[in-house]
């Protein structure tokens, strides 16, 4: 599944790498907010994991379940990370998001600087987080604790945090609404990850969204009826929406309606794309799918097929 990525993959290596290169000569207010990006959706199955390559830096968000570590090593070398991943955005704590991170670091050697995370209790409740907490710590990796208006500048890019508030959804049962949300903006792209935030959380980041629209909108929570709320969606009306999941049980039939009707272009889902591949260039955004075909659904030709049963 992965060997398409991989055989195409040495000529995109070169033009990425050339473009940090040429970006290495810019004064930083230049490369501000125009470095050139692969943005990787690894088919994690039901879960959530991106490799991200941005200016020359290695970003992971999220890394699927413990068993997945071994797609997104795939998928990290297949952008020459070299075992080395600069930043490990861990969206909240539940094992088909963060899962794959302590097997990238004790199994497959990774080398980790920062790890970013939002505050809740359920950190310390699962056998699984409090491994990957304690692997963190042995490999001696800074967690950085982020709220809302926190930004940084990750290979010369704009990432912005957007949620979720401090000292907001900080019980176990709030786990879900305390997911990490990020603006990512690079060559005017923009992108944005809401992890698996709920009604609550989703209805109060519409509310203060002020950015306009987004070129590709990772589709909150697999497609969970409670995720992808209709005031969001009208809110930054995305161009492209990517979606991973595998379970028509989670992806909710009412969220392939709205998304249909609130998305301009594209639908990409891993169940149907595989891992799918967002090029961006100052061209613009290139898109690849391990597995052959287009879209699973565009505004233009309509629906292609099935994605997790939908
Ligand atoms: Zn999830």
């Amino acid at each position: 599944m992965l060997r398409l990525v991989s055989r195409r993959r040495p000529l995109v290596v070169v033009a990425v790498a050339a473009a940090a290169l040429a970006l290495v000569a810019l004064p930083a207010s230049a490369g501000q907010r125009s470095a050139s990006a692969e943005v990787v959706f690894v088919d994690v199955g039901q879960g959530d994991g991106v490799v991200l390559k941005v200016g020359g830096k290695i970003i992971v968000s999220d890394a699927g379940e413990p068993g997945k570590a071994a797609a997104m090593h795939a998928a990290l070398e297949a952008v020459g990370a070299n075992k080395k991943i600069h930043i490990a955005i861990l969206s909240h704590g539940h094992d088909d998001h963060v899962g794959g991170f302590e097997r990238l670091l004790t199994k497959f050697d990774y080398d980790i600087d920062v790890a970013v995370a939002s505050e809740n209790v359920h950190w310390s409740r699962t056998k699984t987080n409090r491994r990957l907490l304690a692997a963190l710590d042995e490999h001696k990796v800074k967690i950085e604790w982020v709220t809302a208006k926190d930004t940084f500048n990750w290979g010369g890019a704009s990432w912005k945090v957007l949620s979720p508030l401090r000292n907001a959804y900080l019980k176990d049962d709030e786990v879900e609404n305390s997911s990490v949300v990020v603006l990512l903006t690079t060559n005017s792209k923009r992108f944005l990850f809401t992890g698996d935030i709920k009604q609550q959380a989703s209805a109060a980041l519409a509310q203060s969204w002020t950015a306009g629209p987004v070129d590709v909108f990772f589709v909150t929570h697999h497609g969970s009826a409670a995720g992808s709320a209709e005031a969001l969606l009208k809110k930054i009306k995305p161009s492209v929406a990517v979606l991973s999941t595998r379970s028509s049980k989670i992806f909710a039939a009412s969220t392939a309606t709205r998304l249909k009707s609130h998305v301009i272009d594209a639908i990409y889902c891993t169940d149907t794309n595989g891992t799918i591949t967002a090029t961006v260039s100052a061209d613009g955004i290139a898109w690849s799918t391990s597995k052959p075909g287009p879209a699973w659904w565009a505004k233009a030709s309509g629906q292609k097929g099935e994605c997790a049963g939908r």
